[in-house]
This record gives structure tokens, sequence and C-alpha cells, in this order.
């Protein structure tokens, strides 16, 4: 590496997270490989959640994107715009909620800000709730809705939040139960905190959590919230930023193993749908978007280029059938994960879905997180030539797995032997 680092420690903010003690520059890209400026060659495995949904350097993506440039990059507002048009129209098709209207915005941050907007003017209410050890984002508004605090670097925001149980399955007050002894718990959690206040905007939450370590409730616990929320006028708001497009493999949409009571009133999604280009964006029906009586703009959000790229990401994922190449290659490497980890003292647990795997860490012997094991397996992986993320509450003890979409079984076995090697190296 170069003296690159120095630069970045003397200039940008000391909160700006970067993995590894000699953090990587990756400076290109192919397929679910990157390499850096040193030029080693490392398998992707996390790429896939943070930027690069379908593939790196994509060609498809590549030719949308520069076709684009080459004739216009502009505003996404005061004029028309045909690729955000095009894909607002894909996008409401795809969300499952009826007569939809789509904003797009440049991150998750921004959709789930738009939600909090749009949430809290509906229901005239500035009090919302959201779930324990969740993440939604770095602005003022959104931090506040943070219930993983390690991420919330200030407490002052004006939004009202209460916390809610369900994130989290296997640690915390309800560790252990059934699912259905589970959801009840968290129905009740959800019923007496409702008992104590009044006027709540909103619930917000992450399918499956993902900073906060890819943990999932049962299936059908927010359906569940769902019947509580109605009989308050609560909306839903999902937040899909990591499990939207067909990553978890069952579903096109995390909400979707929650679908029993009706889609989310509010969708928001980011991060891969642009396969690396400043794209996310909100889905509500128009009533509620359409709730807001004042203009409202994003100068970038959805503009001609990022939206050619959502479009032409969309495209392969759909043609490709990305989401069951997810069910059944993370369905292996799960499995795999499994087996190689079975007899490796201080994996807690092995879980996911599709492409969003986490393998929990702990002290052996203990159950105690063990972020330090976390670190020392990053730096390993890292060495062995496979890049991973890690996430879990405080205490960032769970490795996360989320390599693009288009995973090969060979890679799949790849990085799994990799990481065999790394645990058991401990
Ligand atoms: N919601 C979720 C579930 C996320 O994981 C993230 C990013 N980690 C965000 C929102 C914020 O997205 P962005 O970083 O694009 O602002």
């Amino acid at each position: 590496m170069s003296d690159l680092y120095e630069r970045h420690r003397a200039v940008i903010p000391d909160w700006v997270a970067l993995y590894y003690r000699q953090p990587v520059e990756i400076t290109h890209g192919e397929g679910r490989h990157v390499w850096d400026a040193d030029g080693n060659r490392y398998l992707d495995f996390f790429g896939g959640i943070l930027t690069t949904m379908t593939a790196h350097a994509l060609p498809e993506v590549t030719k949308a994107v520069s076709e684009q440039a080459g004739r216009i990059i502009h505003s996404s507002t005061l004029y028309l715009n045909r690729p955000m048009v095009e894909l607002a129209e894909r996008i409401a098709a795809l969300s499952g909620i009826p007569d939809a209207r789509v904003f797009f915005t440049t991150s998750g941050t921004e959709a789930n800000d738009t939600a909090l907007l749009l949430a809290t003017a509906y229901r005239r209410s500035g009090q919302v709730l959201a779930m324990r050890n969740s993440y939604h984002g770095r602005s003022f508004s959104t931090v506040s809705i943070t219930g993983n605090r390690s991420w919330s670097p200030t407490t002052l925001s004006p939004v009202q939040t209460l916390y809610v149980h369900g994130g989290v399955r296997t640690r915390g007050p309800y560790a252990g139960l059934s699912d259905a002894q589970f959801t009840e718990a968290c129905v009740a959690d959800l019923e007496d905190l409702l008992g104590h206040t009044h006027d709540v905007a909103a619930l917000i939450a992450e399918p499956i959590q993902g900073v906060g370590g890819f943990t999932s409730p049962p299936d059908g616990l927010y359906a569940a919230f769902r019947e509580v929320l109605d009989r308050h006028g609560i909306l839903w708001i999902a937040d899909e930023v990591q499990t939207g497009w067909g990553r978890t493999g069952e579903h096109f949409w995390g909400w979707q193993a929650h679908a029993q009571n009706g889609p989310p009133d509010i969708l928001t999604f980011a991060k891969g749908i642009g396969n690396g280009m400043s794209l996310g964006g909100v889905v509500a029906r128009a009533e509620v978007m359409n709730c807001i009586d004042a203009n409202s703009i994003s100068t970038f959000g959805g503009s001609p280029v990022t939206a050619a790229a959502g479009l032409a990401n969309l495209s392969y994922l759909l043609e490709h059938d990305l989401q069951g190449n997810a069910r059944r290659v993370g369905g292996l490497l799960i499995e795999r994960l499994r087996a190689i980890t079975a007899g490796i003292p201080g994996v807690r647990e092995v879980r996911g879905r599709g492409l969003m795997i986490g393998i929990e860490l702990v002290r052996p012997g203990t159950d105690e997180a063990s972020p330090e094991a976390a670190a020392a397996v990053l730096e390993a992986a890292r060495a062995g030539g496979l890049l991973i993320g890690k996430g879990g509450g405080h205490n960032t003890s769970v490795l996360r797995i989320a390599p693009p979409m288009s995973l090969t079984v060979a890679e799949a076995e790849e990085g799994a032997s990799i990481l065999e090697r790394t645990l058991r190296s401990l």
C-alpha cells in the first residue's frame, strides 16, 4: 500500500470506519473478485451488500452508465427524466404496494429520512417505533431511529423514538423461546409500550437486521405487529436496504416473510440497486406519498445516469434469476459453513438466508461476544484472499457474508475453504 492511509487519516474524519489494520485500497474488480493497489486478488464476500448487487464491472451496467453519461448527466428534478420514470414503473410493479409512488434518493440514509418525513407528516406525530439493535442511517434523523448505539453519534435528534424487541432472536430476554412464544412475547412488549404512549407515527424495521449481525425474527413477526399497529393507525416502514431484490433467496423483499396482513405502508431501498451508483428510494401508496403539501425535490436522486444503472442492473438480476441463484448457492454455502464450523470452539451460530449469512463468534467456553476473534478472522481471511464483513450490536462479533448475487458454486466452495482454514487457525 502507498502512503494513502496516512493521507486519509490526515484529511478524512476519524469516525469514518475502515476495515483492517492496513486498510485495503480497491482499484478494480470483475465478477465476484476485486484487486488492491498492490495487485492482490480477493474473492469478494461482502461487496454484494455494500454496493455490488450483481457483479463487479458488469458490462451491461457499465454500458448503460457510459452511454447515458455520454448523452446527458443532469438533474433528476424540474425536467422529465425517462430512465427515472421507467425505473419507478418497474419498482412500483415489483413493490407489492398498491397504487405505489416511488421517490428516488442518493442513499439509504436519505431514503429512511424521507420515510420519516412522510410518516410523521401523514400521522402529524414525531414519535416513531424502531427495533433494538437496528441500523437505519447516519443523518441527524436516522441516527435517532438506529438502536445500535455504536452507530449513533448523537442523541440530540428531535425524533422521539421508542425501541421494540424482536429484531434479535438469539440473545436478550426472549432468547431460547419457540417461534410462537417469541412472537407472542414481542407483540406483548409492543402492546405494553403503546399502552404507555400515544400518537405514534410509524414502526420502522429491517426484515433481517444487517449491520446488527444478520439476525432474523421468526417469519410472520411483523405481520403479528401489523395487527397491533393497524388498531392504532400506525404505519409500517420496511427498511429493505439490505434485504431487497432477492438477496434472501426466498423472496424478492424481506417483508414477504411477514406478508399475512399485507405489504408495508412504506418501503425503502438503496445500496446495490445501482450496482455501485448512488441510488436509493422510497415506495409508498399514493395517499401516503402525496400527503405532504409543499415542494420537496432531490437534485441527484434518480438522476438519468444512476437510474440507467438501476434499470440495467434490475434487468440483469431478473433475466438471470439471481434470486434463485441466491437461494441455491446461498443454501449450499450455509450448509457448508455449518459443517466446517461444527467442531470449532468459539463459533456460536451460523445463520442466514440466501446470500446474507452471519457467523457469530464467542470467547471459547463462554457465551460472550468476541469482537477480538471477529477482527482476527477478518485480517486472516484477507491474508488468505477473501474479503468479508462484520457486524452485530455493540460488540461486532458476527462475521458477515454477502457476496454479489451472481456467486458461483465454485466460488462459494473457495470462500468456505478459506474461512475454514482461517477459523481453525484461531
Ligand atoms: N438501512 C440499512 C438497513 C442499512 O444497512 C444502511 C447502510 N448500512 C442504511 C440504511 C443506510 O444506507 P446508506 O449508507 O446508503 O446511507
